[in-house]
């Protein structure tokens, strides 16, 4: 590899990763660098990830961007979770929310002493110990207290945007710090003596050199795929589905602070709602459901006027072998997929540009940092498959050929560990510096019904008739800060009303 310094940063695409680069690169590096941008009308941008989880505003903050302006700026309303219908069985419900359930006593986890009142016939769900989740069933929000002893500090929240308002956003950013846009299409890409990227050659005949160059090209992969031959490691095995089904409405009632998936005979449907509409689609598997039959079942489920043309989107679930290959960094969905069950594909454009910040190369290439970086986004796109299977592998349901299938395939071998040792003795196996953490974890084990055979033996120190009375407080106290808050329109109209 020729080991130059870094002078020139090109990053092909300008969808959210490639606005999302640009405008963390240049806040990072300053004047260090020149950054350039090429995007093309022509070819536009995917424009459909509406949906984020909370990591989106340590991001946002880390740019320095006043959060009430950016959900103006991309009609955002707030999000506390995802609620999930019809996944375990046909009329099953529960929600993700991002938020703990309980307190841990005695150096053990709430839903210990949980499940042992479950094992005694209490039927509390384990959500009503839950601030998000209490909050977000009655469309109420206020962000977060500062006090940790306020029981409404133990929740987090993200938002549902536009995601074409958001690059637009995030393009003034970047430009506003120096970085050069450049319209047009890349038609060629030329190799330099190590096999890395020397230029790339627009339509138009101009060329653009550089040292680092990021590839945010969608899908495509022009640079990291078309030009450099990466491979990518296909995880449609675990996760068959392949295309997707989008449309927008207009609101027909006050936005909800939660997303919702509902599982349908060949995949799951999701509902978004904005300040100024809802974002619906379909996520299907071709081998189970025609185009027609996921657009016919998608309209027959949407509510309000349709605003859009049903739009037909494919991808191919995976991951790429390597993210940093020679002088190339892939980015956003040129770098994989994974569907957006649990709305990971921005966290993981964010976690990308963060780690390549990092270990960005000041001093040129060095393979050990290239190697460190690879190390960690296959890390990073393992623990997201491993989750989002989970929600495929638990259904009950073998009602139509795609959940039989998704009810009997092989899983992962760290996933099924992980789910047995949760069924035998309630212990989560360890991810505090995972995406998804304990109570992520527990949300969907137990919304999915797993329960397990026992609880941990330290539980039984509490006297039961007092456990009853503690649960019992928890879950008042829980009740009474959420019936304090305002609903969500509310807090909209206050801070961040477009
Ligand atoms: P794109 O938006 O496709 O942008 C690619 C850019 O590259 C464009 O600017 C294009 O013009 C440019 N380009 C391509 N080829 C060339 C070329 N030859 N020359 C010049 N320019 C070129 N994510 C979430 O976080 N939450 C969600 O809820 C969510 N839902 C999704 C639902 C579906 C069905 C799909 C498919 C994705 C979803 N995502 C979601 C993912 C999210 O949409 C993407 O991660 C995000 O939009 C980033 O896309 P991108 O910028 O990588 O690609």
């Amino acid at each position: 590899m020729e080991n130059q310094l870094i002078k020139k940063i090109v990053i092909v695409g300008g969808g959210s990763a490639g606005w999302m680069t640009a405008a963390a690169l240049s806040r990072y590096l300053g004047t260090h660098c020149e950054i350039s941008l090429v995007e093309s009308d022509q070819i536009g941008i995917v424009g459909v990830g509406e949906a984020t989880i909370p990591g989106i505003r340590e991001f946002n903050q880390k740019l320095g961007i006043d959060e009430n302006d950016f959900m103006r700026a991309t009609h955002a309303t707030y999000k506390l979770g995802i609620e999930f219908n019809d996944w375990t069985q046909l009329g099953d419900s529960y929600m993700h929310p991002f938020s703990y359930f309980g307190h841990d006593m005695n150096g053990v986890s709430f839903h210990d002493y949980w499940l042992k009142l479950n094992q005694l016939g209490d039927e509390t769900p384990i959500s009503a110990y839950s601030p998000g989740y209490v909050a977000a069933k009655q469309n109420k929000f206020i962000h977060p207290n500062q006090d940790p002893k306020s029981v409404l500090s133990r929740y987090f929240y993200a938002f549902h945007f536009d995601a074409t308002l958001y690059g637009q956003y995030l393009r003034q950013v970047a430009e506003k710090a120096g970085v050069r846009r450049i319209e047009g299409k890349v038609v060629a890409v030329s190799l330099n003596n190590a096999g890395g990227i020397k230029d790339v050659a627009l339509e138009s005949g101009q060329v653009i050199e550089g040292e680092l160059f990021i590839d945010c090209s969608g899908f495509r992969g022009v640079l990291i795929e078309q030009a450099l031959k990466t491979g990518y490691q296909d995880y449609s095995r675990w996760l068959p589905c392949d295309s997707a089904v989008a449309v927008q409405t207009e609101s027909v009632a006050a936005p909800t602070p939660y997303t919702q998936s509902n599982a349908q005979a060949a995949g799951w449907q999701w509902r978004i709602p904005l300040q100024n509409r809802v974002g619906n689609g379909y996520v299907f598997c071709q081998q189970y459901l025609s185009d027609d039959e996921a657009i016919d079942t998608l309209l027959k489920h949407v509510e309000g006027e349709v605003l859009t043309e049903p739009r037909v989107l494919r991808f191919n679930t995976g991951r790429r072998n390597q993210f940093w290959n020679k002088n190339c960094v892939t980015v956003g969905l040129s770098s994989g997929f994974l569907e957006p069950l649990e709305s990971t594909s921005i966290h993981l454009i964010q976690t990308s540009i963060m780690k390549l910040i990092n270990l960005f190369p000041d001093q040129g290439f060095n393979q050990a940092d290239i190697d460190e970086y690879n190390r960690q986004m296959i890390e990073q796109f393992e623990q997201v498959k491993n989750f989002l299977i989970l929600h495929y592998k638990t259904t009950q349901r073998s009602d139509t050929p795609f959940w039989a299938y998704c009810k009997n395939m092989e899983i992962p071998e760290a996933l099924s560990y992980r789910i047995e040792l949760f069924k035998k003795t309630g212990q989560i196996a360890r991810c505090d510096d995972e995406i998804f953490v304990h109570e992520n974890w527990l949300a969907v084990l137990l919304g999915q019904k797993l329960m397990p055979e026992q609880y941990h033996p330290k539980v039984d120190m509490i006297d039961t008739a007092q456990l009853k009375m503690i649960m019992q407080q928890m879950k008042g106290v829980v009740n009474q800060a959420v019936a304090g808050m305002p609903n969500h329109q509310e807090t909209i109209n206050r801070w961040c009303k477009s």
